[in-house]
């Protein structure tokens, strides 16, 4: 199974795992570390950190 962690503001993957043994990909919404810096910056931005789960296989 691949776990893809995508950039929920510039769209990009910046995380890849895979669990051997499991057939599927799930779709994790995050932030990457450029983005994550730059709303660090602009601070109010606290709820986005959980991330989210949006797409399963
Ligand atoms: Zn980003």
């Amino acid at each position: 199974m691949k776990i893809y962690s995508v950039c929920e503001y510039c769209q990009n993957v910046f995380a890849e795992n895979e669990i051997e043994g499991v057939e599927g990909i799930i779709e994790l919404k995050g932030v990457c570390n450029s983005c994550e810096q730059e709303l660090r910056d602009c601070e109010s931005f606290g709820s986005i950190y959980k991330g989210e789960q949006v797409n399963e296989f």
